[in-house]
């Protein structure tokens, strides 16, 4: 599975970068990002926890 973030969409609310750190984190904007490539395995309930939290549903499905 691979996520990214709608920088358009992201207000900032931190919810995805405390529920998964190992994927998710701050970038130069201000803004979140997914900070790896592939997720990875270990990690994808709480990504997809992240995911769910965001109120903006800003937090999409790479095709
Ligand atoms: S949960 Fe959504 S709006 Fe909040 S920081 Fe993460 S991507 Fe941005």
């Amino acid at each position: 599975m691979k996520l990214f973030v709608d920088q358009d969409l992201c207000i900032a609310c931190g919810a995805c970068i405390s529920l998964c750190p190992e994927v998710y984190d701050w970038n130069d904007d201000g803004k979140a990002d997914v900070t790896v490539d592939e997720i990875p395995s270990d990690v994808e309930e709480s990504a997809a926890d992240g995911m769910d939290s965001c109120p903006t549903e800003a937090i999409q499905e790479k095709k």
